[in-house]
């Protein structure tokens, strides 16, 4: 199910078993949040011990790296497919289309967010946006309201790392969600 590295457990499931995975979480109303691992995190974490905790607080760490996948072969580990974080965000928006389940993006500079789900749905059209927050929002119990109100079951948070992480730890069973991803820039990436 998933390797130990340097402290922290990456999955080695393919990105459709790890899909699978999470809807099924979902459908069972089992919370899960998820977490990309790089090469750069898990140098930080061997000299971090509060970092490789909050790593290890996900429910699934994904091998978003090269270096990820050579550390695993080197070790004699299973870990072959990289699975980056935009590659998940998107996967998730897939299935949340397909299933159904609407999702919220909270975090990056004002419009971005809002630009990133409008081009998400015109990737998928069946995707439900229950709404977009940008990450410069400092009420975090707004923010927590404004998400509940919203309906969304997949919540994308991007704030950088670890703030993203520290966000969802804090806010994990205020927020009726069941899914939870810190994705970094990807906003960024997928408003361009
Ligand atoms: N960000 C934010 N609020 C903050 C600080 C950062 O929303 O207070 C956003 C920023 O606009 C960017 C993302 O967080 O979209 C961080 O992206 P980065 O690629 O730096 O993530 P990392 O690689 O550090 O996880």
């Amino acid at each position: 199910m998933y390797e130990r590295m340097f402290g922290v457990d990456v999955t080695t499931e393919s990105s459709d078993d790890t899909i699978r995975r999470i809807f099924s979480r979902h459908q069972n109303d089992e919370k899960s949040f998820i977490v990309a691992i790089n090469p750069e995190k898990l140098m930080k974490s061997r000299k971090d011990p509060e970092l490789r905790e909050i790593l290890n607080k996900a429910t699934i760490g994904i091998p978003d790296g090269i270096g990820v996948l050579l550390a695993s072969r080197l070790r004699g580990g299973n870990i072959r497919a990289r699975i980056t974080g935009v590659d998940m965000m998107e996967l998730l928006c897939k299935e949340a289309g397909i299933q159904s389940v609407p999702v919220f993006l909270y975090g990056a500079k004002p419009g971005v967010a809002a630009k990133a789900a409008h081009n998400l749905q015109a990737q998928f059209p069946n995707l439900q946006v229950a709404g977009t927050l940008d990450g410069y929002v400092k009420d975090e119990e707004e923010i927590i309201t404004t998400i509940n109100n919203s309906g969304a079951k997949i919540l994308f948070v991007a704030l950088g790392s670890p703030t993203q992480e520290n966000f969802i730890i804090r806010n994990m069973d205020k927020l009726n969600v069941s899914v939870f991803q810190g994705v970094g820039g990807s906003f960024d990436v997928f408003s361009g």
